[in-house]
């Protein structure tokens, strides 16, 4: 027999009492090979520990729980085992039909602990197939009267393994008198926010005495998740932000007045603030790693533009990328008109370009002779060579979460670098995946735009809605009709997978056209547009949609990115209860653009009282703050960033909405622990990066420089 004295956390798990080689291989099949792992699999609920009831007071026909010595086991002819159990009261058969299911260290002389329902036999009080616990022969076995009633654990198991199995498997390592946890929080911060050790933590997470004892070992092991992540967003932000060396660039007041000269508008007072930040930034030393936020519409484009031209001021180059063709045409269109008559020599980068013009266009922009360039992601950055990049504007626009540095050839010092995006950044994830940027937020748009009123509207109203909507777009409105499919085949395909709309057929794009067009809105000239489309019939169709010769586009939501068109003043929204509050928040800043008032209906299809309070945020606030929080709290990090790509390491116990003190709490902390010793080499961090490690595997190539 082994005999291990003390299991530790790297001991694998078949070391645990009770575990044999067989359920070794079960407990791996849900992760778990070492009593570290074990411990560390926290039970999703709780369950009272069952209070012991003397044998004489047994009911029939009720669960209970008995507490007693063997005294007598016997085997019957058909193989059944009978145990003969008395507690100083009275005596009880417990009873094994399978002897598979017995535990083997029963035998007489030893202390069981058996629940079950309570049947009779000759007399006697039975319980058959009992759970027990068994203890050796004259061993003390407190009762749980007697050591105080714990909660015990209710874990996820499998097909192949209880969350009994579990269970008793983790009482056997608790039964040690200390716990191999390891310890990577320094004691005067423990100290400092009153928490529990660790271990008596881990303790509590499994077998808590009260709810309050559990929410403190939650509250403890939340903290230490939190420093974690906190401490490897600290450790990225300083290796950008202070060991790499930036260009320093000079935004004098005089290039400051002739850059604001180009645009044929005062800056609002939020556009200001913000290129104060830029330039700070810019004149440090340091390259710039700035996210800037606000609401479509809202100038981030005009106050990139700053940027660059502040580079290109300083003799350097930029690049302004946007997320597909569509957008950086209307960046470079926007940038045409401001730049006219100015020296500064600009291009698009385009797919469609003639490979001699383009090839042109990269020699320039290598020799230098061309300072802004403007294109998509992909294209910059697929093997662009610049003679001295400078300053580079990401536009993410509704996408969110997917922050990647774009790497660039370029010699010398890192550019600085800004990602704009429209979707508003709740604190907590600026906290988290955005931790290590520097963050910017245009308040409010500038003024002279229209009011736009929000409606949600269920299906029954359809027509009403085309009726009334017809009126508007025969006074010369234009309107959007957002579906979320294209066609059949798409609408079968999704309706298979799509977890959404269950039960609810999806209206597709041709089918809402069709309906449209042969009735409410027969005469109207009405176009249909969607992703599948090829880029220069896509980019007609908008052309005509932008000049108003279209009354109205029924499109996917292709149209959530880009198209900026100041008369488009009705949007509706087909299974507006399919949507993400921020897309929807997205969708609806297509309109609203110019001086008139604009109108949001969204259409609900089916009901669902989650469904109907989102739509109500929706329809209640044009703050998009307010509404990517309320979106955070009732989808959570994962939907709202894309599981995958979001970078957050998957917190087990912390959450970043409901824990958002405690978060702000461990953050300061990181940053403070990073700035005192940035490679955490000090004795009392050296067990750090080691966790970090383990906690973010592979991504965790960012904290390279530590
Ligand atoms: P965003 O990139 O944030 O969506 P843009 O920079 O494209 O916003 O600006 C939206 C519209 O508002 C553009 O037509 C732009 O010319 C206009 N605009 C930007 N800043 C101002 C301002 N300070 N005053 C008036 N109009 C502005
Ligand atoms: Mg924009």
């Amino acid at each position: 027999m082994r005999y291990v004295s003390v299991l530790r956390g790297d001991s694998p798990i078949q070391y645990v009492k009770g575990v044999g080689p067989v359920l070794a291989e079960q407990f791996a099949s849900l992760g778990l090979r070492t009593v570290g792992d074990l411990l560390n699999y926290f039970p999703f609920r709780h369950e009272a520990e069952a209070v012991e009831t003397d044998i004489e007071h047994l009911r029939l026909g009720q669960r209970a729980t008995i507490r007693g010595e063997i005294i007598k086991m016997r085997t019957s002819r058909g193989g059944a085992r009978t145990c003969t159990v008395h507690d100083g009261t009275d005596i009880c058969i417990l009873r094994w039909f399978n002897t598979n299911y017995m535990d083997r260290r029963i035998a007489v002389g030893a202390i069981v602990i058996a629940s079950g329902k309570i049947e009779e036999f000759n007399g006697r009080a039975m319980i058959v197939h009992p759970t027990v616990q068994v203890f050796p022969p004259d061993s003390v076995v407190m009762s749980p009267q007697q050591r105080g009633r714990r909660q015990l654990g209710v874990y996820r198991g499998s097909s192949a393994i209880k969350s009994q199995t579990i269970r008793k498997a983790v009482l056997r390592v608790l039964d040690q008198p200390h716990l191999p946890v390891e310890d990577i929080t320094p004691p005067e911060l423990v100290r400092k926010h009153g928490l529990l050790t660790r271990e008596a933590a881990v303790r509590g997470m499994h077998t808590p005495r009260n709810d309050d004892q559990f929410e403190q070992a939650r509250t403890r092991l939340a903290y230490d998740e939190f420093l974690l992540m906190e401490l490897a967003i600290a450790l990225r932000r300083r290796k950008t932000v202070s060991l790499e060396e930036g260009r320093m660039l000079h935004v004098t007041a005089e290039i400051d007045k002739r850059i604001r000269a180009r645009f044929p508008f005062q800056l609002t007072p939020s556009q200001n603030a913000v290129i104060k930040e830029i330039s700070r930034d810019l004149q440090s030393g340091r390259p710039m790693t700035r996210l800037l936020q606000g609401d479509v519409g809202s100038g981030k484009t005009v106050v990139a533009l700053h940027a660059s031209l502040a580079a290109i001021a300083n003799g350097r180059q930029a690049a302004i990328m946007a997320p597909t063709e569509i957008l950086a045409q209307q960046h470079f269109d926007k940038i045409e008109k401001y730049l006219g008559g100015s020296k500064v020599k600009f291009a698009l980068l385009s797919g469609k370009q003639p490979k001699k013009q383009r090839d042109q266009a990269l020699a320039d922009i290598q020799s230098g002779k061309i300072s802004l360039v403007v294109g998509t992601q992909a294209l910059i950055q697929k093997g662009v060579a610049f003679a001295d990049l400078a300053m580079i504007t990401v536009d993410e626009q509704h996408k969110f979460g997917v922050v990647q540095r774009a790497t660039f050839r370029t010699k010398g010092p890192t550019p600085h670098y800004l990602v704009m995006t429209a979707t508003p950044i709740p604190r907590t994830l600026s906290m988290t995946v955005f931790g290590d940027l520097d963050v910017s937020i245009i308040k409010r748009c500038p003024p002279g735009r229209g009011k736009v009123t929000t409606r949600v509207v269920s299906v029954q109203k359809w027509d009403v809605v085309a009726g009334y909507v017809r009126e508007r777009l025969e006074r010369g409105e234009q309107a959007f009709v957002v579906c979320p499919v294209i066609g059949e085949k798409e609408k079968a395909t999704r309706h298979e997978g799509g977890s959404a709309a269950r039960g609810v057929p999806l209206t597709s794009v041709k089918e809402t056209y069709d309906k449209l067009t042969s009735g409410p809105w027969r005469g109207l000239s009405v176009a249909l547009l969607h992703g599948a489309m090829r880029p220069a019939d896509k980019r007609a169709i908008m052309d005509d949609f932008a000049a108003g010769k279209t009354h109205a586009l029924v499109a996917t939501t292709v149209v959530e990115v880009g198209v900026d068109v100041a008369n488009a003043t009705i949007m509706i929204v087909e299974h507006a209860e399919r949507y993400g509050l921020s897309q929807l928040h997205q969708l609806r800043g297509r309109i609203g653009r110019g001086g008139k008032d604009s109108l949001c209906v969204l259409i609900a299809h089916g009901r669902g009282e989650k469904a109907a309070e989102r739509l109500d945020v929706i329809a209640n606030t044009t703050d998009g703050f307010k509404i990517a929080e309320a979106d955070l709290a009732l989808r959570g990090p994962g939907e709202l960033l894309g599981t995958r790509q979001h970078g957050l390491p998957e917190l087990r116990v912390g959450d970043i909405v409901n824990d958002f003190a405690l978060l702000a709490k461990a953050r300061s902390d990181a940053f403070e622990i990073v700035g005192n010793d940035p490679q955490l080499r000090r004795p009392q961090h050296e067990r750090m990066i080691p966790a970090l490690k383990r906690m973010f595997g592979d991504k965790l190539a960012l904290i390279d420089a530590a």
